[in-house]
């Protein structure tokens, strides 16, 4: 490699101001290609948010032993869904990935050994929403795994390793639905607007209450916090991504919630955005 070459690498990165996380509620696959209220409410965050050097995506449907991250230079669109029209299996999104940006996380993170994988890709957690932030797809973008064996508190302790990719202008988006209960879906509601169990509500009601008064000892414990958290969250996947994204709130920096709302009595959209006050 050039020296020019190393200069250039080395800028991709350099010092910003700490770039706003989010946590997007991804829902239904075919918001990538619908139109619909949750999808604007994607696009007038992306317009909010200042340009990336690159995205680290944190996926509920990327689950490992152990922790991976992506470390392609193409990586591929992937389709981790059945029963779905043909156009949704059309949709590509051609993003770059950032080997650097792996790298550079792979020697961030000192709790495990993070392996750089060429083989996954961006699976539809990450691609459906990230497409409608930024549709021209010349962002960047990585992908890192969910340790499948580790306990909530894990999740969170490692997100806080990630800190200082913020202030390299990395945006870091945890991509899942807080509340998550699919074997619950009532599908003759599904276009009934913010449809919501009486248990959803509750679950989400209380999520938001400690999201907002920065209580993420209770968030972490979700285990603990009763029925209604436990119908909201049967299987951890879709939630812990948004313990990533808490754990990478500092003191003084605002939380907003967008796309706050129930789809089909057991799943909620609400996303978070935390940025500088
Ligand atoms: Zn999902």
């Amino acid at each position: 490699m050039k020296l020019n070459d190393l200069n250039k690498k080395t800028a991709t990165f350099q010092n910003t101001e700490p770039m706003p996380v989010l946590f997007l509620g991804h829902g239904n696959p075919m918001n990538a290609i619908e139109e619909n209220e949750f999808v604007q409410g994607w696009r007038s965050i992306g317009k909010t948010l200042p340009r990336p050097n690159a995205i680290l995506c944190i996926s509920a449907h990327w689950e490992t032993r152990g922790t991976y991250v992506t470390a392609m230079e193409k990586p591929r669109t992937i389709h981790d869904f059945g029963g779905f029209p043909q156009q949704l299996f059309e949709v590509n999104y051609p993003a770059p990935g950032s080997p650097e940006l792996a790298k550079e996380t792979q020697q961030l993170i000192r709790k495990t050994d993070v392996q750089l994988y060429e083989k996954w890709g961006l699976d539809h957690g990450a691609w459906s929403v990230i497409m409608n932030l930024f549709p021209k797809a010349d962002v960047p973008v990585i992908e890192l795994s969910l340790d499948q064996t580790q306990p909530p508190n894990y999740h969170y302790e490692l997100a806080k390793e990630l800190a200082s990719l913020r202030r390299k202008g990395v945006l870091i988006i945890g991509s899942g639905n807080m509340v998550h209960n699919l074997r619950m879906v009532a599908w003759d509601h599904f276009h009934t607007d913010n449809y919501s169990y009486d248990w959803a509500l509750e679950a989400s009601s209380k999520m938001k209450q400690y999201l907002l008064d920065g209580n993420h000892q209770n968030l972490i414990n979700f285990k603990s916090q009763g029925k209604a958290f436990d119908l909201a969250i049967p299987t951890p996947e879709h939630y812990l991504p948004l313990l990533y994204t808490l754990a990478l709130k500092e003191d003084h920096e605002q939380v907003s919630l967008f796309n706050d709302k129930a789809v089909a009595g057991s799943l909620t959209m609400t996303s978070v955005k935390i940025e500088q006050a």
